[in-house]
């Protein structure tokens, strides 16, 4: 009998802002490898979005991840082949495109690689830390430029999905439209969301009444279908019309709308600059709007007190933030954003989860009994004046009144345009998963 081994191939940064996408690499790569004798892959490739806040990303700090089974002998041949497309795809020349590679021969991930993943997707972490780490769990890595790319791509075979995932369907365009307008039929994706939900999620944006599948760009993607399951992504692209030809498709999984990117902190040492945190707290300051229409609160945890910030884009959250008052007990999630003069920390919000609402109590200056206009306080317990009837009220003090309170306990989300890769959508809630998929379905990707 041959002997088997299993390849786990770590992609990224092949691309560029003038095309490219490493998804597509990926895509080829399934075409090649699925053709070599025995090749068997044991996971659907897949797609890992990375710290969404690092600062040198091109767009959504995606990275890939192929894992497969295959005969030992053939290990060079492999490797030489996934190294010649990997070769043909760069964008070498275009300045901030630092592609890496990395290969990996263990059936197990070892935990440490785990736990480099985890700071990928929450942190900021160094090309040097994931250097010693290939070293010392003897893996390969091959890089170009600054070689960052090596980063993402062992950080990708080192998230194995074993916690929460979903699934997302690529469809690419033929080279010759690439560049060109994206044709896809708009009402068809509403059909298919309004057959499929919500067993698929952000792929249309109903506020705006526009479609989300299509991106933009000089990339070879036409569209990503998001979904549940591998099954309901394949059924949303035979639903799907797309107006020009399809030159390829693969089913990816993914830690795409699953808050990766989030972690609980507990203490000011953790409040890094681009990282992603969940913080509890009480609402100290109230809210104020901003130009261009921003809303600033304040919080105070058990250890800090901090700016929170809801951004014009963020829709309904932004209306959710304008009506917090001191006293709200909340959770904020989002990404630490620290000023480089004033080292002044803010959180720029991506979700905002109230806990309980405290009592809106507004003090004002009572009212005229002639006139009805709101009195002038003439000092402290002076008593008021009416500035348009002249007249004085000695004795009246201070009237406080219960404002009925807009809002709801619960979690309020930025809306969907404004949604980052891997913040996980209200449409999720209920249907997180957790393990790997034992058996791929038949047809995941073609060619
Ligand atoms: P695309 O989504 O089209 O693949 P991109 O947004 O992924 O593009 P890249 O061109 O891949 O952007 O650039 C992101 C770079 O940042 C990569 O080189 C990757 O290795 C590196 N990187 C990713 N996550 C981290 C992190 N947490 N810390 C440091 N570097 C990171």
């Amino acid at each position: 009998m041959t002997d088997t081994s299993v390849m786990h191939i770590g992609l990224d940064d092949t691309d560029s802002i003038n095309g490219g996408c490493t998804t597509y690499l990926a895509a080829v790569l399934v075409e090649k490898l699925v053709q070599v004798p025995a090749v068997h892959f044991i996971d659907y490739p897949a797609l890992i979005r990375l710290n969404p806040n690092v600062p040198w990303k091109t767009r959504g700090n995606g990275a890939l991840c192929l894992r497969f089974q295959y005969p030992t002998h053939l290990t060079d041949d492999i490797k030489q082949l996934v190294l010649t497309f990997w070769e043909q795809h760069l964008h070498t020349n275009v300045k901030g495109t630092n592609p890496g590679i990395v290969f990996y021969q263990q059936k197990n991930i070892p935990q440490e690689l785990t736990d480099f993943s985890r700071q990928a997707e929450t942190c900021i972490v160094t090309l040097n830390k994931a250097v010693k780490l290939i070293r010392k769990i003897g893996a390969e890595a091959l890089g170009y430029n600054n070689c960052r790319g090596i980063i993402g791509a062992l950080a990708a075979i080192g998230e194995t999905l074993t916690g929460d995932y979903t699934y997302e369907l690529i469809a690419y365009r033929t080279a010759t439209n690439w560049g060109t307008k994206r044709l896809v039929d708009k009402d068809s994706v509403f059909n298919m969301d309004q057959l499929l939900q919500p067993q698929v999620f952000n792929n249309i944006d109903n506020e705006k009444n526009r479609i989300l599948i299509t991106p933009r760009g000089f990339d070879p993607v036409l569209f990503g279908l998001r979904g549940e399951s591998a099954d309901v992504v394949k059924r949303a692209f035979g639903i799907v019309k797309s107006l020009e030809p399809v030159e390829r498709w693969v089913i990816f999984r993914s830690n795409q709308g699953t808050d990766a990117h989030l972690r609980q902190v507990d203490g000011l040492n953790k409040l890094e600059r681009y990282c992603s945190v969940i913080l509890k707290g009480v609402v100290s300051k109230n809210p104020k709007i901003v130009p261009v229409r921003h809303v600033i609160f304040s919080i105070k945890t058990s250890f800090c007190e901090i700016d929170c910030a809801a951004y014009e884009p963020t829709g309904d959250l932004r209306k959710a933030a304008r009506e917090l008052v001191i006293g709200d007990s909340i959770e904020v999630m989002g990404a630490i954003h620290k000023d480089v003069k004033t080292k002044f920390l803010t959180i720029n919000l991506e979700k905002i989860n109230i806990l309980s609402l405290n009592q809106n109590v507004v003090t004002q200056n009572p009212r005229c009994s002639a006139c009805a206009k709101r009195l002038k306080s003439m000092g402290k317990q002076q008593g008021f004046r009416c500035e348009k009837c002249g007249e004085k009220f000695v004795s009246l003090t201070k009237q406080t009144t219960v404002i009925p309170r807009v809002l709801h306990t619960g979690l309020y989300v930025t809306s969907t345009r404004s949604q980052r890769h891997l913040t996980k959508p209200l449409r999720r809630l209920g249907q997180e998963k957790r393990g790997v998929p034992v058996i791929l379905i038949d047809d995941w990707h073609s060619p």
